[in-house]
């Protein structure tokens, strides 16, 4: 498939899980892509390398979404090596889970500032782009938790569920220029995210999915894909769940 030839794509947290999956995807679509990561640059190094070996084209950039002026100057610097910049997938992400009563300010506020404020940071910048343009794509990454909640996770989920709120301030105020903002909602992907979680949880987790398994990253990848596309023109504003059946009422 070749929706994405010509398109300039930014992926943030590319390095691995869900970001590189979609990284690949893109390429494999025809977009370039900047593959951003924080600190693993051997990780972005190899995802660059995979899209370089299949004939496509792509540059790795080194930025903490959460630092203002740097997530800027990611966005531009994007811009400029790409030559434009047609979508962009807010997709970094942190998870620093425990029970309410015992969150620290630097849990909360570490996840907040990566998973929402980073995404404004970039999105802030990107919009100016693609006004000018009066054309692109936003796609947040954001969690069913951000739509149901869930116990020992206060800061993912508020910064998820403000994530969804941003998408859709954004999509009004972006859709008369020709820019779509939409959020996809994933359930449990295979990461090294949900790894970590001990296995009863994951078993657990596993009896609430319609479908009866974990996801994969390229399940999220397809959907980034669809809407980065012009098969998604019509759509903005949108939160759709990519989770196996697990929330739907
Ligand atoms: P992951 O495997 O832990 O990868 C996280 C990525 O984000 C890495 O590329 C990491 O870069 C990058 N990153 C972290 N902090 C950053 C920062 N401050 N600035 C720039 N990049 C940063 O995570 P994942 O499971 O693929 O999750 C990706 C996204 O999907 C996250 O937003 C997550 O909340 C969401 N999500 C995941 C699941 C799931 O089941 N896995 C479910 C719902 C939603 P380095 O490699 O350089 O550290």
């Amino acid at each position: 498939m070749t929706r994405l030839q010509g398109r300039c794509a930014l992926v943030t947290g590319a390095s691995r899980g869900i970001g590189a999956a979609i990284a690949l995807r893109l390429a494999a679509e025809g977009a370039s892509v900047a593959v951003n990561y924080a600190g693993r640059a051997d990780a972005a190094a190899e995802i660059v390398r995979r899209i370089e070996s299949a004939g496509g084209h792509a540059i790795a950039l080194q930025a903490d979404v959460s630092d203002s002026k740097a997530a800027t100057a990611l966005v531009a610097d994007a811009t400029s090596h790409l030559g434009s910049l047609d979508v962009l997938v807010n997709n970094a992400g942190i998870t620093r889970d425990g029970l309410l009563v015992r969150m620290s300010d630097d849990d909360w506020g570490a996840v907040i500032d990566t998973n929402l404020t980073g995404a404004f940071h970039t999105t802030r910048a990107a919009a100016k782009v693609m006004m000018k343009a009066r054309s692109g794509s936003i796609i947040n990454i954001a969690s069913v938790v951000g739509l149901t909640g869930n116990a020992g996770q206060a800061n993912y989920a508020a910064a998820k569920a403000g994530l969804i709120g941003l998408t859709k301030a954004v999509a009004r105020e972006l859709a008369s220029r020709n820019v779509r903002a939409n959020a996809l909602a994933p359930g449990f992907i295979t990461t090294e995210m949900t790894d970590t979680l001990p296995e009863a949880v994951r078993d657990g987790a596993r009896g609430l999915i319609a479908m009866g398994r974990f996801g994969s990253t390229e399940d999220i990848a397809a959907a980034v894909a669809f809407l980065a596309s012009d098969d998604a023109s019509y759509i903005t504003g949108q939160v759709i769940a990519v989770d196996g059946g697990m929330t739907f009422a």
